[in-house]
């Protein structure tokens, strides 16, 4: 019986209710007076300085991925972008990957440290490794990784991961620092949530890899994560381990994309059911290449048009959480997507482990192929060239604005006095330690125009105070 309240899988991921959410939305998908009233719906309102977004249910967004009369779609396309101005603006929170240890004990057929595969050499980081890795980081300008391990429970026990993220934040090279770390490892138990949240992790991300229990068993045909209930459940036990901020996804390509679509607005329902409080982000990851992977054997691809239709469902359907894309995603299609409604990309990644420390792209251990290979420096300057206020950003998580904390912000309207100009603050310190002199112009141009638009006096006065505080060697103010 479908229950959004319920702290069992099998209920707020009902598959009956999956079912009957498809079969609504192909019954529907050319009723264009529900569209119409949907499209109506979901609109940012006003009210004073305050701005309001809907978001949509489920059935209703699906019926808007069903719908492909022309006209319609591209007022999707409109609105996500109008939705993405109304509470993003036209800031990029900028982030990269740190792979840990690819031991695994798991089986997942897509990802090629599954157990069975004899060919990948096993790497594990030490914590001198570590170090290198995060200096390596902070000198190219990163301020907010995201840690990514494989499951091996004598390997990488949690302990190894609390000590690697208090070395990580340990480092403070130059003017670098780490100043979040997010974290996505397997699912764990409410114990290990709150020793991680104790570390001071920002977002707990896991992706559910597929919402659909019986391909999920097929595809996770061994290990814990076998497990689809304990995988499902895994952001309630992060939330009782009084983690705020958890992130979701699917990756796109395992099973059709509709039913995923339906069952990840249904886990964000529940998360608000059950908690109050939606997820944090939700990821877009697509299936990828790699070493004892051929993306030929999974027969559910989505063609560029379909995801970026998907990006646009997601900004329309969960307004306030935050969507990432990663450099599984080429320049050109980060570009389309960009647009549509993603707050945070990352820049410069490498999926092997120890992948930073080396001069040249190391192969052997890489989780997928990496499609965007641009260093951080030009991706900064693309994200410039085309509008946007590339953000290094902390600061919510550090004055404690997580959870329902930081939807109210979202909600109150505040986000131009608040992150506007964090951005801005974030990117002068890049700018003046890590940019190249063209990316150095360009950056300093767009500060300049992007002051005006915080609308409080007060706040923009201390932001000029602070940018030339910056300029002459200070560094990490945050309204
Ligand atoms: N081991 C952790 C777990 O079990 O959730 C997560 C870390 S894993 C390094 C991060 C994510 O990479 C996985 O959740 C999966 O969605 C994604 N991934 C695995 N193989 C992939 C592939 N071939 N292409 C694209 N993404 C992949």
């Amino acid at each position: 019986m479908y229950n959004p309240a319920s702290p069992s899988a099998d209920e707020f991921i009902d598959h009956r209710e999956v079912l009957d959410t498809l079969e609504y939305a192909a019954r529907n998908k050319n009723n264009v007076e529900l569209i119409d009233s949907l499209l109506e719906k979901a609109k940012p309102r006003r009210l004073g300085k305050e701005v309001h977004c809907s978001g949509l249910t489920h059935r209703e967004a699906s019926v808007l991925l069903a719908c492909e009369l022309p006209e319609k779609v591209k007022a999707m396309y409109d609105l996500a972008e109008e939705i993405k101005k109304a509470f993003y603006g036209n800031r990029i929170v900028i982030f990269a990957p740190l792979y840990l240890s690819n031991y695994c004990v798991n089986g997942c057929v897509y990802c090629p440290y599954h157990a069975k595969n004899r060919k990948i050499p096993r790497v594990k980081l030490g914590q001198e490794d570590i170090l290198r890795e995060v200096n390596a980081l902070q000198d190219m300008g990163h301020k907010r990784l995201a840690l990514e391990c494989g499951e091996h429970p004598s390997e990488n026990p949690i302990e190894y991961v609390l000590d690697s993220i208090s070395t990580i934040y340990s480092v403070k090279n130059k003017n670098g620092a780490i100043r979040r770390v997010n974290v996505n490892i397997a699912a764990t138990s409410v114990e290990n949530y709150r020793k991680l949240r104790d570390a001071g992790i920002g977002t707990y991300i896991l992706f559910q890899e597929t919402y659909h229990k019986e391909s999920y068993h097929t595809l996770h045909p061994s290990g814990p994560k076998h497990d689809y209930n304990y995988h499902t459940e895994a952001m309630d036990r992060a939330m009782q381990g009084g983690i705020d901020d958890v992130g979701l996804g699917v990756l796109f390509g395992l099973e059709r994309y509709r039913y995923e679509f339906a069952a990840l607005l249904m886990h964000a329902e529940h998360l608000e059911a059950a908690f109050g409080v939606g997820p944090h982000t939700i990821s877009m990851p697509r299936i990828k290449r790699a070493d004892d992977i051929d993306v030929n054997d999974f027969n559910n691809a989505i063609s560029d048009g379909t995801f970026a239709k998907l990006c646009a469902l997601v900004r329309i359907a969960v307004p306030y959480t935050g969507m990432i894309i990663s450099t599984r995603e080429s320049q050109d299609v980060r570009e389309k997507v960009i647009r549509l409604g993603v707050s945070q990309i990352s820049g410069a990644s490498r999926t092997s482990v120890g992948g930073y420390g080396e001069e040249e792209r190391p192969h052997d251990t890489e989780q997928f192929d990496v499609s965007d290979q641009r260093a951080l420096d030009e991706v900064i300057k693309w994200l410039m060239d085309l509008g946007y206020i590339p953000s290094f950003c902390t600061a919510c998580y550090r004055e404690g604005r997580t959870g329902d904390r930081f939807m109210s912000l979202c909600k109150s309207g505040q986000i131009q006095n608040c992150c506007h100009p964090n951005a801005l603050m974030t990117l002068k310190e890049y700018l003046m330690d890590y940019a190249k002199p063209a990316t150095r112009k360009t950056g300093e141009k767009l500060i300049e125009r992007e002051i005006p638009a915080i609308p409080n006096d007060k706040i923009r006065e201390k932001i000029r105070f602070w940018l030339s505080d910056i300029e002459n060697g200070k560094r990490d103010f945050r309204v």
